[in-house]
């Protein structure tokens, strides 16, 4: 009796010796996390369109994971570029610096992109175009945190159709940031990461993987055309016309899947991180709005795209292995014209009729014709410091100036970046939406507090206002460590970053301010409750989490 008692003791001694918690980057647990950022995906579609939902897509996070339902940007500089910085380095702009997609750049006196990089080319078309990169950003990324806990072990990429979305989310020590080039569709990068592509990535780009998208019909379920992915007067536009179909989703499944198999993402000593950000739902949002029927027919595509990617991941890692996020960089307005139909204030004016109303009031105000305002990305103005210079005007003084034009152009009130930088703001939740916004690029500006249900746009519809449609985005997690349920208390983007850091016993990245979302971690398991399953390189997970039917979808690759 001695004999076997012994072992069985040595045997659930060796268990919980080789398993002393559940997670941890240092050992492959996970092998890899995949964060899915889905540009333009409002906060409420998973709610609107989840009975429309079929296994293991959406449901994989509503129906097995954490579902955070109350995640919002608690800043006003709702769009693409800020979004994915915010969601990689658990920070705000105040902290990252990235505060918008472009900026008023007073020495080159142009708008200039928030990662575009005179000292980088781009990789993977012919010539030698300006290429992009991070340097702008002021903050880590759980991608750097995870490369320097390991000492470059851990693999990192960012995938998206748009340089800003791959780039941000990969951080600065990524091994690599893919995007497309917008007329052919050809994935390309920028010698930044490296001087020529990897062979698998050439090989992708020569077997047409994008042509096959082109002039193709996207219909909705009941078969009525949507769209078709014409080329326009004879000229290519990959990304307006695939771009704003369910086809540019497919078309980054495709490349992720060759990434993931070319890279051996998930077959390293320690874990790998993988973002994708999918472009679609916010080309097309933009034009046809939220609460259109091509919206919802996209959400419903993206849906069985993504059960076929995560069935990808089963069959190639093991789900068991692998933790997912899913989360988006804003939301959207609805169309004015929609909006105004229920008798809700709302309107659209195009940016450059409102640049132009700006100088003219600025002109008449300050008793000398001058372009002050430069560039208008509203409810950004962009100051130009030289027009200010025959006024004898300091920073402070053109600001408030700019602000108060604002104000007799229909804005509620305004913050200027002198404002901002000094702190020097009212003691309000609103306040501290633009104290979040600050960044010291871009010379002098001030942001205007939009009216809600205003816009930029005279067709369609945007973003970028401190309002819930814009600020209310999904936070969903799965993989063990992670309780399944529906989690309705306050969360942030910022809380995405710092909860995989501190899963991963890394640190956070180093402007981080998010919290651990604890109420949404799982017991730690013991040994008795039977073998790890992360050792184990197939699925199922646990019965509990395992959604019937994902893996009898396998086979696409
Ligand atoms: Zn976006």
């Amino acid at each position: 009796m001695r004999l076997p008692l012994r072992s069985a003791l040595l045997g659930v001694l060796c268990l919980v010796l080789s398993n002393p918690s559940f997670a941890s980057a240092y050992n492959a647990r996970p092998k890899l996390i995949v964060i899915i950022v889905i540009d333009q995906f409002r906060g409420d579609y998973l709610e609107r369109y989840r009975d429309q939902f079929g296994e293991g897509g959406f449901r994989l996070f509503l129906d097995h994971g954490a579902n955070f339902t109350e995640c919002n940007y608690n800043y006003a500089s709702t769009m693409t570029a800020p979004g994915h910085s915010t969601l990689l380095t658990g920070a705000y702009p105040n902290g990252h610096g990235i505060m918008t997609n472009s900026w008023w750049d007073p020495q080159k006196r142009r708008s200039v992109t928030a990662v575009e990089d005179d000292a980088t080319r781009l990789v993977g078309i012919p010539g030698e175009a300006q290429g992009a990169s991070p340097h702008n950003l002021m903050a880590s990324t759980l991608g750097d945190e995870l490369k320097l806990a390991t000492q470059g072990k851990a693999r990192v990429f960012g995938i998206s159709l748009k340089d800003r979305a791959a780039i941000f989310p990969a951080g600065f020590s990524a091994d690599g940031a893919y995007w497309i080039d917008g007329k052919t569709g050809a994935f390309v990068t920028s010698t930044y990461y490296r001087a020529q592509l990897p062979k698998w990535m050439q090989d992708f780009n020569d077997q047409k993987s994008a042509e096959k998208y082109l002039n193709r019909e996207w219909k909705d379920s009941d078969g009525h055309v949507l769209r078709v992915t014409t080329v326009k007067d004879g000229r290519p536009d990959f990304f307006e016309s695939v771009g704003s179909t369910p086809f540019a989703n497919d078309y980054e499944f495709d490349f992720a899947r060759a990434l993931i198999t070319q890279e051996r993402l998930g077959s390293g000593p320690v874990t790998d991180l993988l973002t994708i950000s999918l472009s679609a739902n916010d080309i097309l949002g933009h034009a046809v709005g939220p609460d259109s029927v091509e919206m919802k027919a996209m959400a419903l595509a993206q849906d069985r795209q993504l059960a076929e990617f995560f069935s990808f991941l089963g069959q190639q890692i093991g789900l068991a292995n692998v933790w997912l996020v899913l989360s988006a960089d804003h939301g959207v307005a609805p169309v004015p014209k929609v909006a105004a139909k229920l008798h809700i204030p709302a309107a659209g004016l195009d940016d450059e009729k409102r640049q132009a109303l700006l100088n003219q009031t600025l002109s008449t105000t300050l008793g000398k014709k001058a372009g002050y305002v430069p560039k208008f990305d509203y409810p950004f103005a962009w100051l130009d410091q030289r027009a200010f210079t025959p006024l004898k005007m300091k920073e402070e003084d053109a600001e408030r100036a700019v602000g108060e034009a604002l104000k007799q152009n229909g804005m509620r009130g305004y913050f200027t970046r002198s404002q901002l930088a000094k702190g020097d703001v009212p003691n309000s939740e609103l306040a501290l939406k633009y104290l979040h916004s600050y960044s010291p690029h871009g010379g002098w500006y001030v942001i205007g507090v939009p009216p809600p249900f205003t816009m930029s746009a005279e067709e369609g519809t945007d973003h970028l206002s401190p309002y819930t449609y814009d600020t209310h985005v999904p936070l969903a997690f799965y993989g063990l460590p992670f309780q399944p349920g529906t989690y309705r208390t306050h969360a942030e983007p910022i809380d995405l970053a710092v909860t995989l850091a501190s899963l991963l016993g890394i640190n956070a990245p180093t402007h981080a301010t998010g919290r651990v979302l604890t109420e949404a971690l799982a017991p730690p398991r013991h040994a008795a409750a039977g073998p790890d399953p992360q050792m184990d390189h197939s699925p199922p997970p646990p019965a509990k989490i395992q959604p019937s039917g994902l893996f009898r979808q396998a086979g696409t690759n």
